[in-house]
């Protein structure tokens, strides 16, 4: 479980990012956090994984601050995985050493059983001794989803986590990304700013504008109760 309580946040130059974001995931939901180019989303995600520092406000991983006015656990010791919008993985290494990084506390051995345990999960073993240059748009996803994955992490974030693929790619990778998230068991939040995807992933959608929570709720509750009509407006083009 992971909750925000009440988090703002500024880049100093003025105008706040996000502006009291109290918002929880449950225990191995998949909650999408949508919302317009801007809104927020991914500074939120940055801010549980450690890697930007919110203004006020805390973050709480199974009840237990993580990070707040007088604590900051670091990334590494968060159990928290991110999975980044352009997959980040390190071209001169090999897709098991991509995923054998955030396993160095392990031993050689059992980093490479780690590794590979990911790699079988999201169906790339054959891949193990590849580079990344040479897997396609959706496998390369995949690799970054279990370099994430192989920590076996409380939580995973993913940053529009299907934007760099082709069109005709989409739905599969997506249908495949939700298996493994569900076999995982992992709390994930998923950032994305199309109100169909959020649908298709989503137990719950948070929709942000602006940097605050405009609703949070089951996708059919959003669609057919809007809060106002920038949700309503969200969702119109669906149906
Ligand atoms: P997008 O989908 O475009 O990434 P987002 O909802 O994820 O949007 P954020 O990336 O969290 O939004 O950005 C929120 C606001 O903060 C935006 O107005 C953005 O321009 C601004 N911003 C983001 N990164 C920085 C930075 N490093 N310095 C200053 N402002 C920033």
């Amino acid at each position: 479980k992971l909750a925000y309580d009440n988090i703002f946040h500024s880049f100093g130059s003025g105008a706040e990012t996000l502006r009291g974001v109290s918002l929880t995931a449950e225990p191995g939901e998949v909650l999408c956090l949508l919302g317009p180019s801007g809104s927020g989303k991914t500074t939120l995600l940055r801010i549980a994984a450690g890697i930007e520092s919110q203004t006020r406000g805390r973050v709480l991983l199974n009840d237990r601050e993580i990070a707040g006015p007088s604590v900051f656990l670091q990334p590494e010791k968060r159990s928290i995985g991110l999975v980044f919008q352009d997959f980040a993985l390190f071209p001169h290494y090999t897709i098991l050493d991509n995923v054998r990084f955030g396993l160095t506390a392990l031993s050689s051995a059992e980093s490479k059983r780690e590794a590979m345990a990911a790699l079988a999960r999201v169906g790339l073993e054959h891949h193990a001794k590849s580079y990344p240059h040479i897997l396609s748009g959706g496998e390369q996803q995949r690799a970054a989803l279990a370099r994430a994955l192989a920590p076996r992490p409380a939580v995973l974030l993913l940053d529009e986590p299907f934007s760099g693929l082709d069109s005709r790619l989409k739905d599969s990778v997506r249908a495949e990304t939700l298996a493994i998230l569900r076999q995982s068991r992992a709390t994930a939040i998923v950032v994305t700013h199309d109100a169909e995807e959020a649908m298709r992933m989503g137990d719950r959608i948070a929709l942000l504008r602006d940097g605050r929570l405009v609703q949070v709720g089951r996708a059919e509750d959003l669609f057919q109760q809007p809060a106002n009509l920038f949700v309503a407006s969200f969702f119109s083009e669906l149906n």
